[in-house]
């Protein structure tokens, strides 16, 4: 396992669309590995594999109920809306208010291959959908309805 450089703004990789994993070979079994790993490490809650420079159809997510590492995810259900802050590894510094649906269903492969289907509402439906827009080369502040700097954040931490 290894701790794989995560990718900013800057790189065009997470402008691009990835493609769809055909084949669960050693290699992306260790990519889901590596992507885990990673975001541990960077203390985040997400991270997709365009984030790490391989366009592939894979992401990794642990909220703290646990990891999930999924791969083709797919939305195939959305339901309602939340509001709430995002931010990104791959965009230090930056914060906003993101608009989501507070219910998806995702179905995607196991490392195994087996089909899962993960029902998620709040957080997880956030970060399942964050991560997945990673997928088709779109960033959390395409869609942020208002950014949102330090002195904003901490009022409402108070507040
Ligand atoms: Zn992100």
């Amino acid at each position: 396992m290894a701790i794989r450089n995560i990718r900013t703004d800057e790189d065009e990789i997470l402008r691009k669309v990835s493609k769809s994993v055909d084949e669960i070979n050693q290699r992306i079994l260790t990519l889901i590995k590596d992507m885990a790993q990673t975001m541990y490490d960077a203390k985040g809650v997400g991270l997709a594999a365009p984030q790490v420079g391989v366009l592939k159809r894979v992401v990794v997510i642990d909220v703290g109920g646990g990891l999930f590492e999924l791969i083709n995810p797919e939305i195939v259900k959305k339901e309602g809306e939340q509001i709430d802050i995002e931010g990104c590894l791959s965009l230090p510094g930056i914060m906003g208010d993101v608009k989501r649906p507070e219910i998806v269903v995702v179905e995607a492969l196991d490392p195994k291959g087996e089909k899962v289907t993960i029902q998620a509402d709040g957080l997880l439906a956030r970060a399942l959908c964050h991560e997945i827009d990673h997928l088709d080369g779109i960033l959390f502040k395409d869609r942020v309805i208002k950014f949102v700097d330090e002195d904003e954040l901490r009022k409402r931490r108070k507040g």
